[in-house]
Order: C-alpha cells, then sequence, then structure tokens
C-alpha cells in the first residue's frame, strides 16, 4: 500500500487528480469491508493508514534547510525510505512525506523534522497533528489529552493504560472479525477459488499483539518524555496579572511526585 501510493504521487503533477490523495490521511478498507468482500486476505487486515505530509505539494510550501544555512539550496530527493511511526488512539499509522537534501550544506532531512517544522509557516505547522522524538511520533491529540488525565489524577501510568487499552481492543476485534469472516466463507464456500478454499481449510493465526507492534510503541517513560517536552516548550499560560503559570508549575509539581 506505501508503495503504490507513493507511485501515485510520483507520477502525477497534479494530484487534484487523485481525489483519496487531497486529504492528508489515506485510509485501508475498514475491518468489516476486508472481513465479508470476496477480496478477503490475510494482510490486508493489519494495513495502516499512511498520513501523506507533504507541504511542498499540499501548500507548495518552499522547505528550508534543517540548517537553516544561509544560502539554503533545497530539493526534492525521493521519498523517505522508512516511513515513521505514529502512535493514533486505537492504532498506529505511518508518515510518508518527501525526503530533502541541501545541497550548499551537504545534508538529507525529512519535512516533518521539528527543526524543518519550526521554519515553516504558522498554518503549515498547525496542519501537522504529530509530535516527533527521535525514531516515534504520536498524535499531539493525545498528548493534550493527558493534561486532563494527570489533572483527574490517573497519571502517566493512568494514561498509558488507556491508550495501552484501547490499542488491544481495536486489535482484538480485529481478530474476531477475521475469525468470524473465516467461518462465515466457510459456510458460504461452494463459488470460492480452490486457493481461498485451501486458505479457509488452514488459516493462519494472528500475531500476539506485542509480537505485531514490536514492543516500541507504546510504554509509560515514552509517554512521560513527550508529555514533560510538549509542555515545557509551550509559552507559559498567565492569569491578568501575568504571575499565574499555570502549565509549568503543574510539570514541575508533576516531576517532584
Ligand atoms: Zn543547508
Amino acid at each position: 500500500m506505501i508503495q503504490s501510493v507513493k507511485d501515485i504521487i510520483q507520477s502525477s503533477n497534479n494530484l487534484e487528480n487523485y481525489p483519496e490523495l487531497n486529504d492528508f490521511y489515506v485510509h485501508p478498507p475498514s475491518i468489516g469491508q476486508i472481513a465479508f468482500s470476496m477480496k478477503f486476505h490475510f494482510s490486508a487486515f493489519f494495513l495502516k493508514s499512511l498520513f501523506l505530509w507533504l507541504p511542498d505539494v499540499f501548500f507548495n510550501a518552499r522547505i528550508p534547510c534543517i540548517n537553516s544555512c544561509a544560502s539554503p539550496s533545497v530539493k526534492r530527493d525521493g521519498f523517505n525510505p522508512y516511513c515513521r511511526r505514529a502512535v493514533l488512539q486505537n492504532d498506529i499509522c505511518f508518515i510518508v512525506s518527501h525526503r530533502f537534501k541541501c545541497t550548499s550544506c551537504n545534508v538529507q532531512f525529512n519535512s516533518y523534522d521539528p527543526a524543518v517544522l519550526l521554519q515553516l509557516p504558522n498554518h503549515i505547522q498547525q496542519a501537522f497533528p504529530f509530535q516527533t522524538s527521535h525514531k516515534n511520533a504520536i498524535a499531539t491529540s493525545i498528548v493534550r489529552g493527558m493534561f486532563d488525565n494527570i489533572i483527574d489524577g490517573n497519571g502517566v501510568a493512568g494514561m498509558y493504560r488507556l491508550l495501552k487499552n484501547s490499542h488491544v481492543l481495536r486489535y482484538r476485534n480485529a481478530q474476531r472479525m477475521y475469525l468470524e469472516a473465516v467461518v462465515h466463507h466457510r459456510k458460504n464456500s461452494m463459488y470460492l477459488s480452490s486457493q481461498f478454499k485451501s486458505f479457509l481449510a488452514n488459516p493462519p493465526l494472528f500475531e500476539a499483539f506485542d509480537v505485531l507492534y514490536k514492543g516500541q510503541v507504546l510504554s509509560e517513560h515514552y509517554l512521560r518524555d513527550v508529555w514533560l517536552k510538549f509542555f515545557f516548550e509551550r509559552p507559559a499560560i498567565q492569569d491578568s496579572q501575568g504571575k499565574f503559570d499555570f502549565c509549568n508549575r503543574f510539570c514541575i509539581t508533576f516531576m517532584k511526585k
């Protein structure tokens, strides 16, 4: 799926011809569509949404150099070879973006690297809905939501449990629908190809949840780091006397616990 989307972008100078690419997200068919269609195949259950971060295409933005060098000469250099994995509320997605090269200072970078994002106009920065770290990314809405969770006394540990549970729930739901679909197709197998019949006779098992995610998606430690970075890097919220620094005070109180 990732390669076919990249091919479409690559081969078209006019993305308006591709309505499905006029949104940032490209979604695979829903689990229900996959499970009960005759195109049912195992790997389709593991397809993830793609987030197309293409500010150079969608916003016609001039991409700055990541090093802010004095006379940048930035050119597109294909796509990011390894799409960045990003944590959503109950799943993960992959960020597809062009890769860029500044020939003045000879560096390669992605258009979602924080040092690049910060140089783009604010409305473009706001359109990027993730907080990126060295290897991962997480939806900004999740990080913002942590604030309420922490105020409610659930802490980062509670937020981690909620998020992990919601990922596991979605995964278990996909697994259940897969098994139901196998049973359904077995009962209605008279018009199926011999290849599909042999698949149904010996359906592969789902990977265990942690194996599928390779244990890298979520950890309490990661959420804590992301949350502290997010709030410390934002301007303090002040009251009318300019004294009430809620975000920073709250962060500091939290860190002392
Ligand atoms: Zn440069």
